[in-house]
């Protein structure tokens, strides 16, 4: 897994995240801790999970502070 400052990526994905724009709700956190790890660093694992749920968990960050792109010639299966 590639890893820079606050963007982090596998094969298929790129997730990225904004701390100035997080809420700190940790509902990351709590609903998906293999990948949104509270004191590891890097916190964001994308081994933790499959894409899909990964994918489905930055949809429902509050503030947008999770975002994501497919890889470019990558389809998520
Ligand atoms: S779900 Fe979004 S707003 Fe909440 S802690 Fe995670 S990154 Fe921050």
């Amino acid at each position: 897994m590639k890893t820079t400052a606050n963007v982090f990526s596998n094969d298929e994905i790129t997730v990225t995240y904004q701390p100035c724009v997080c809420v700190n709700a940790e509902r990351c956190a709590r609903e998906l801790s293999n990948v949104f790890r509270q004191s590891i660093i890097p916190w964001i694992d994308l081994d933790g999970a499959s894409t899909k749920k990964i994918i489905k968990q930055v949809n429902k960050c509050p503030s947008g502070a999770l975002k994501y792109h497919i890889n470019s010639n990558k389809e998520v299966a």
